[in-house]
C-alpha cells in the first residue's frame, strides 16, 4: 500500500492512514509512504538556495518547515511520551538539514536533503502506530532499494534485501518504508525521481509477490483525461498493464512514468484508490485486455522535436542507425519517431545534451529543433484490425496543427505531437469526441 503526499499531509490524514493500513487478522501489509505534501518541494527550494550560496534563504524555509512539523506532532499524538520522542527525532532531522548550510553543496548533498521528507513522514506514522499499540516496524528503504550504473532499479538486489528484511521481522502486522529514496550503484543516497514513491511500491510489491499493489492518492482512480485541464473527466475502472504503462509514461501524473513495469513483469495487479473516499472502486490494472474501447488520454510536456532532413537518405541504408547511435552515445532516449524518404523527425524530453546531439546530427543532414512541444497520447485497444479507431482520434483534431503522428508502435496507443499552446484544446477536443 502506497500513500502519496496529500494522503499523509495532515495529522488527521495520518490517523486515517493508520486505520487503512491495519490488516485483518492473519494478514500483513507492506506500506510505502511519501513525504508530507509540499515537503519535497520545500526541500528542492532549500537546495536551490544552497546551490546559490544563500544560507539565509535556506534557513528561512527550514525554520518554516520545522514549525509546521512541530504543530503536526502536537495534533497527531495523544501522549507526552510519543510527542517528546517524535519532537526529538524531528529536531535532529532539522539540525541535520541546517548542517548543509555550512558546507559545499553539490548534487550529492542535494539528494541527501531531498531524502529527509520521506524519512520524517515514515518515522511520524510509525511512532503513531506504536503509540496506538499496533504491531509495526520501520524498514529503511536505503537498505532495500538500489539502482544500478544505468540508474535503473537493481531488481535482484531489491528482491533479495526486501525478502531478507521480512525474514528478520516475521511476526509484524505492518511494515513501513520510505518511497522515492534509494541508494545508487556507488552506495550514495539517491532517489527514483519525482513521484518515485509509486515506483518503490511497485518494486516492493513485485519483489515480495504481494497479492496486490495499492496506490492510494487524492482522486478516485485513473481518469480518462487530465482532470487538472479537462472538465468532467471520469474514472476508468479497469486498465490492461500495457495501457496503464503507456498512460503513466506519457504523462498521467497519478502514476510515476515507469512504475507499472515491475508489477507487469511480476503479474501483480495494481489498484488505484482514493484516501479521501476509501470505499470508492478506483481503478484496477491487471492482465485483462478489454477489446474494442478507447480508455484514456494523457499528455507529456517539455518535449523537443528534432528533424533531420537528408537528401542522402534516399536508398541509404544505415542512415537511421547513425542517427539513433548519436542519441545512444548521449544516453538520451527517444519517444516518438516518424520517417519519410528524405528525413526523420523524433522527440526527446531530456535536453541535457541537445547542443552536442545537434552538432553531431549536422554531419548527416539539415537539422531543425522545435521546443515546448507536447505528446498527447490516446490509449486503448488500438490494434490495426479495429478499423476506424485511429481516425476517430485524428478527426477530433481537425482544427489543430499536428506536428507528428505515431500509430502502430504498440497495439495500445496513438500519439500526436502538438505545440504546448494547443495542449489544452487538444485534450478537450479528444475528450469531447472520444468519451
Ligand atoms: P500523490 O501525491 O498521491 O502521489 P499525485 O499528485 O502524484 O498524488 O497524483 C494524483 C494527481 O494526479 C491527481 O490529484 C490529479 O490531479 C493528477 N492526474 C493527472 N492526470 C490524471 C489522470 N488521468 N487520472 C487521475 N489523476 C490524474
Ligand atoms: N516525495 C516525492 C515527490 O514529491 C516522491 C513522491 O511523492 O512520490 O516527488
Ligand atoms: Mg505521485
Amino acid at each position: 500500500m502506497k500513500f502519496g503526499g496529500t494522503s499523509v499531509g495532515t495529522p488527521q490524514r495520518m490517523q486515517e492512514v493508520a486505520n487503512l493500513i491495519t490488516p485483518e487478522q492473519g494478514q500483513q501489509n507492506f506500506v510505502v509512504l511519501s513525504a508530507m505534501s509540499g515537503t519535497t518541494n520545500s526541500l528542492v527550494e532549500i537546495s536551490d538556495y544552497l546551490y546559490r550560496k544563500n544560507p539565509e534563504g535556506a534557513n528561512t524555509i527550514i525554520n518554516q518547515l520545522e514549525r509546521k512539523y512541530a504543530q503536526h506532532v502536537e495534533e497527531l499524538y495523544s501522549t507526552e511520551e510519543w510527542k517528546q520522542k517524535t519532537h526529538e527525532f524531528l529536531r535532529e532531522s532539522f539540525n541535520y538539514l541546517r548542517t548543509f548550510t555550512k558546507m559545499m553543496f553539490t548534487s550529492f548533498e542535494e539528494k541527501v536533503v531531498l531524502a529527509q521528507g520521506e524519512i520524517m513522514s515514515t518515522n511520524m506514522v510509525t511512532n503513531y502506530l506504536l503509540e496506538q499499540g499496533k504491531s509495526a516496524v520501520l524498514l529503511s528503504a536505503l537498505d532495500m532499494i538500489r539502482t544500478d550504473k544505468n540508474a535503473e532499479p537493481d531488481f535482484n538486489y531489491i528482491r533479495e534485501k526486501t525478502l531478507a528484511k521480512l525474514k528478520e521481522n516475521p511476526d509484524v502486522d505492518i511494515y513501513i518504508t520510505q518511497g522515492f529514496i534509494c541508494r545508487n550503484a556507488y552506495g550514495e543516497i539517491d532517489n527514483l525521481l519525482r513521484g518515485g514513491s509509486d515506483y518503490t511500491a511497485c518494486l516492493i510489491g513485485a519483489a515480495i509477490q504481494s497479492e496486490e499493489i495499492q496506490i492510494w492518492t487524492d482522486i478516485d482512480g485513473m481518469h480518462n483525461n487530465d482532470p487538472r485541464i479537462v472538465e468532467h473527466t471520469e474514472p476508468v475502472r479497469q486498465l490492461y498493464f500495457e495501457e496503464a504503462a503507456e498512460l503513466a509514461y506519457f504523462g498521467a501524473k497519478i502514476l510515476h512514468p515507469t512504475c507499472i513495469q515491475p508489477a507487469k513483469f511480476a503479474g501483480v495487479p495494481v489498484r488505484l484508490l482514493n484516501t479521501m473516499d476509501p470505499s470508492a472502486p478506483g481503478t484496477i490494472i491487471n492482465n485483462v485486455m478489454q477489446h474494442g474501447s478507447i480508455k484514456a488520454v494523457a499528455a507529456k510536456d517539455g518535449i523537443t522535436c528534432i528533424q533531420i532532413q537528408s537528401s542522402r537518405m534516399l536508398q541509404a541504408h544505415g542512415f537511421l542507425r547513425k542517427v539513433f547511435e548519436i542519441f545512444e552515445q548521449y544516453k538520451t532516449s527517444i519517444d516518438m519517431v516518424c520517417t519519410s524518404e528524405v528525413g526523420v523527425s523524433l522527440t526527446i524530453d531530456n535536453t541535457g545534451h541537445l547542443v552536442d546531439i545537434v552538432d553531431e546530427l549536422k554531419k548527416y543532414g539539415t537539422v531543425t529543433v522545435e521546443q515546448d512541444m507536447v505528446i498527447v497520447c490516446v490509449v486503448g485497444d488500438l490494434v490495426s484490425s479495429n478499423i476506424g479507431f485511429e481516425t476517430r482520434a485524428a478527426q477530433a483534431l481537425n482544427d489543430i496543427p499536428v506536428r507528428m503522428i505515431s500509430y502502430g508502435g504498440s497495439n495500445y496507443n496513438i500519439s500526436f505531437l502538438v505545440s504546448k499552446d494547443y495542449k489544452t484544446r487538444t485534450l478537450q477536443a479528444l475528450s469531447k469526441s472520444l468519451f
